[in-house]
């Protein structure tokens, strides 16, 4: 019911309600924050950041709507003269996909959760969400939904276009997954989980999109060039990187690939005295903790592999101490579980004795999120090849920085393929997110009165529109 009408609003009221989201968001904020720090440790100025952020992206997509671009307005005019057959008029736009279940995540209270990307996007979309929040941040969860039933009756939302599930993910969540009603999926977490969600989709008698985005260890490629000129400074910005957050971050560089020259053991040195210098952190839930021990234990026991920072007791306080790992590239590639994620303040950086090891180790590698390479030019005009691997391989390339830190932004592209996400061809960041929640429907012949406004003649709404090939606001 909540859809029939949802679908309906123009896109100028689902922004007034997309706004008022934010600004409830904002208003609150201090009591919000105070709260997410109780449930998840971490730091007030994160979280505050994370509010910014999180209302920034409602704003984006409420702007995305009335702007009106995202829905691939296209018309192609009849020819009734055409031979051998007349041409049909043929129009087509994005539209809402249905009711969206979220599963938010545990890592980002507020910019991956209730009110965060997916529940944004979809919003926007036109679809109702129901959110399964995460059992490591429930008052927060509460909170927040709260002030979106707030904002959905303030701008007089029908009942239903936002409502939260709360209980277990195996048990709520799955139900709801496989609920007829539902007609598309969002996630961020485990592999496991993500997984789990994607064969129950797959299962129903009408399986549904699930966007799952799973995890990923965001491999950094050295070359020589750089580590020659910036040894020391790219195990600083690398050390940063690993240990943001307590490395609690899906773009965490887990895995790092140099070749043996000199400068490689300045740089090594290096990391590892940043890594073992680095203050242990509380973790967001004792089970991430417990898996990110016992994936430090599994590295440790693998043979070829050293552990070059030290053991510690962190794991009873539900703290991690950053761990760096290190081996070479023959114990890599024949060692396939030394790409499972660590999810956490870790890293493997791997040497390799030439060009052609790096080749073949990131030939080897599975679907990631990001993949980073730093290079002088002539790095970079030596490593075509590299480049064309890594291109398969990630959503998103990063040249000469880090991959903590994902900009909210129109070109964004967080996803990749299988296993870092359930379908490489989607984003969960930046406007493009919205095209998960929509599909494209045609009308074919139709008198112009009985078209969306989106494709009508005159176009009423002044959009951009694909009209016979040319793209333009006719
Ligand atoms: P998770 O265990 O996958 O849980 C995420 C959400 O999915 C929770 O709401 C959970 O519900 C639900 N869920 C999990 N398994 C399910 C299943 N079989 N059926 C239905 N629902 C299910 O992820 P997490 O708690 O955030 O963290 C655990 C691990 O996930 C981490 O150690 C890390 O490896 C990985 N992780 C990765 C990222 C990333 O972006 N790369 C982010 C966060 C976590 P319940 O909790 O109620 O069961």
């Amino acid at each position: 019911m909540a859809f029939a009408e949802y679908r309906r609003w123009p896109a100028a009221r689902r922004a007034e309600f997309l706004r008022l989201i934010a600004s409830l968001v904002e208003a609150n904020s201090t009591t919000l924050v105070e709260r997410a720090n109780l449930e998840t440790a971490l730091p007030a100025a994160r979280l505050q950041g994370e509010i910014g952020r999180t209302c920034g992206q409602l704003r984006l997509f409420a702007t995305l709507i009335e702007e009106g671009w995202w829905l691939d307005a296209r018309i192609d005019h009849a020819n009734a003269d055409r031979k051998p057959v007349p041409k049909p008029d043929v129009r087509s736009m994005l539209q809402p996909l249905g009711p969206v279940a979220v599963f938010s995540s545990s890592n980002f209270p507020f910019a991956f959760s209730v009110a965060g990307g997916d529940t944004a996007s979809a919003l926007a979309a036109g679809c109702p969400v129901i959110v399964k929040p995460h059992q490591g941040h429930l008052g927060t969860s509460d909170a927040v939904g709260s002030l979106i039933q707030q904002a959905a009756r303030e701008t007089g939302a029908p009942e239903g276009v936002f409502s939260m599930l709360f209980g277990p993910g195996r048990d709520v969540g799955m139900a709801l997954v496989k609920h007829p009603l539902i007609k598309a999926v969002g996630f961020t977490g485990s592999r496991a989980g993500g997984r789990a969600l994607m064969d129950a989709s797959a299962a129903r008698p009408e399986p549904i999109p699930v966007y799952a985005e799973m995890g990923s260890i965001n491999p950094v490629f050295i070359l020589p060039g750089a580590l020659q000129q910036n040894a020391e400074a790219l195990a600083t910005g690398l050390h940063g990187s690993v240990t943001l957050g307590v490395g609690q971050f899906c773009t965490n560089p887990g895995l790092v690939f140099i070749e043996p020259k000199p400068p490689a053991d300045a740089f090594m040195k290096k990391l590892e005295s940043l890594m073992a210098a680095t203050a242990p952190g509380t973790m967001l839930t004792p089970s991430i903790c417990s898996e990110y021990h016992a994936g430090i234990e599994k590295f440790s026991e693998t043979g070829g592999v050293r552990r070059v920072t030290k053991p510690s007791d962190a794991k009873k306080n539900g703290e991690a101490r950053a761990t760096l790992f290190a081996t070479d590239a023959e114990t890599f590639l024949v060692k396939h579980e030394l790409m499972d994620e660590i999810f956490g303040p870790s890293t493997l950086v791997v040497r390799c004795d030439s060009r052609s090891q790096m080749l073949a180790a990131a030939q080897l590698l599975e679907g990631q999120l990001t993949a980073t390479i730093h290079g002088t030019a002539q790095d970079f005009a030596a490593n075509v090849d590299l480049l064309a691997i890594l291109e398969t391989k990630v959503g998103r390339l990063v040249c000469n920085g880090y991959p903590t830190g994902v900009e909210v932004c129109h070109a964004m592209n967080h996803g990749g393929p299988y296993p870092a996400t359930a379908d490489g061809r989607s984003t969960s960041v930046g406007t493009r997110a919205i095209v998960r929640f929509a599909r494209p429907v045609c009308y074919q012949n139709f008198p112009d009165n009985a078209l969306p406004d989106e494709l009508k003649e005159s176009n009423p709404l002044g959009l951009w529109r694909l009209v016979d090939g040319q793209l333009g606001k006719h």
